[in-house]
């Protein structure tokens, strides 16, 4: 594998290094410097603003074809998108559950006329997606899941009834795509339907609550006899086969768990600013005995930095093993275990290093309580590690 950048990757880096340098500084500008959370009403509508500007300068999803608002950029110049896109500090993307994990899901199982519908107005944030598979009894256990959808062939749909929760974001999304179970009598991974489901349909309630930190961004949605109209999406509503929702389902997962989802830039930015925080305090405290900082800190630091840029690398080997047509499977599960365990470890460090100073910082402060949740969403790290021990090590079921 080269490490090194070709002439057109780092001009491409500059390119998008200046314009996000632009940019951002613009769309703050044009929210007074007050940016909210995007798991808040008002901040959403701030964050969407983003998302337009990103697409219009067609930086919404550059490794997408042009004909959906890509820049058919390569994975490599995805990752280098990702990170300048962090290292300039840019918001999170409220269009990521569409863009990173239905997407993908979409390249691989959809119909071309689903791709030439649905993909351009997700790039451009005019649908936005919502991922519905959690239900009130069916978490790490999803084959349990129990939302139904009945065929009705004298009107040509599906009549959809039953509880989604946990739907990030879903009181701001406007689709959202979910395992409903299409067999009557069918249980575990059998007889399941990937759907794609408009929220606007009568029948469906969406409701919004908070989550530990304070933010609105769940929701749980309801489905009380809705139907859902074969044309609801042209090109049909069921993504992949009926009854085939699950190996469809496990596609998505590949994404969430493994490449898409969370890019190294994102965790290479926050070690980059971990060292720049200790490098300031350590400043700090040579100059005053009373601001002396734990000597274990250094260590603590710099193994941050090291885990941050192995996953950096290791990603470098999973796109290249990606191109040569070795997708990551099962072994998507070792990454989600080092992407959400570096996050903790990395925000820990930050709170133990700024000490009671960490209270005024959101950044950190408020970076540390996501992380806290990345052990859990995405399939928690206990189930990723069930799955890596059975399907990777090939050890045996307890
Ligand atoms: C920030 C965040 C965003 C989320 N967004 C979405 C979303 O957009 N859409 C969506 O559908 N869901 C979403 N989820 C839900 C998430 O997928 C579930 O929380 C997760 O799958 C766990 O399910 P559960 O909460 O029902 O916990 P449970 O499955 O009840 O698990 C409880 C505990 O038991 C452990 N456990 C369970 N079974 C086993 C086992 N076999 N072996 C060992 N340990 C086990 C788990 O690891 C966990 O620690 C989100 C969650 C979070 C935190």
């Amino acid at each position: 594998m080269d490490l090194t950048w070709s002439d057109d990757e780092q001009a491409f880096r500059a390119e998008v290094r200046a314009w996000l340098e632009t940019e951002l500084a613009a769309w703050r500008s044009r929210h007074d410097g007050r940016i909210l959370s995007g798991d808040t009403k008002e901040g959403f509508a701030q964050h969407l603003d983003w998302e337009r500007t990103l697409f219009d300068a067609r930086y919404a999803v550059v490794s997408w074809p042009e004909e959906f608002g890509g820049r058919a950029a390569s994975r490599w110049e995805w990752l280098i998108f990702e990170e300048e896109y962090y290292r300039a500090g840019g918001p999170q993307r409220v269009t990521q559950n569409g863009i990173f994990l239905l997407a993908p899901t979409i390249f691989e199982f959809g119909t071309p006329e689903q791709q030439a519908h649905i993909l351009p107005r997700m790039a451009s944030a005019e649908d936005l997606w919502c991922q519905g598979w959690s239900e009130p009894n069916a978490g790490s256990d999803l084959a349990s899941l129990t939302c139904r959808a009945s065929r009705d062939d004298d009107r040509g749909g599906w009549v959809l009834d039953g509880q989604k929760t946990w739907t990030t974001r879903g009181a701001f999304c406007t689709h959202l795509f979910g395992l409903f179970r299409t067999e009557p009598g069918s249980e575990r991974h059998r007889g399941l339907t990937y759907l794609l489901v408009p929220l606007d349909l009568e029948g469906v309630t969406v409701r919004g609550f908070g989550r530990l930190d304070g933010d609105e961004g769940f929701a749980e949605v309801f489905f009380d006899g809705a139907f859902l109209s074969d044309d609801a999406i042209p090109g049909g509503v069921v993504l992949g086969e009926v009854g085939q929702g699950w190996s469809v389902a496990m596609a998505t997962t590949s994404s969430e768990r493994g490449l898409t989802l969370r890019a190294p830039g994102r965790f290479t930015a926050t070690a980059d600013r971990l060292v720049d925080a200790y490098r300031e305090r350590s400043g700090r405290a040579s100059g005053d005995s009373a601001h002396g900082l734990d000597p274990g800190l250094r260590d603590r630091v710099v193994q941050g930095w090291m885990e941050a840029e192995a996953y950096r690398l290791q990603t470098l080997q999973t796109v290249t093993e990606d191109a040569e047509g070795r997708p990551a499977g099962a072994t998507s599960s070792f990454v989600k275990l080092w992407w959400s365990e570096l996050d903790v470890n990395l925000h820990e460090t930050a709170l133990d290093l700024l000490g009671a100073e960490a209270e005024l910082d959101s950044q950190w402060s408020k970076g540390w309580q996501f992380a806290l949740s990345g052990p859990i969403y995405a399939g928690t790290n206990e189930i990723q590690r069930n799955i890596a021990a059975e399907r990777v090590l090939g050890l045996p079921r307890k």
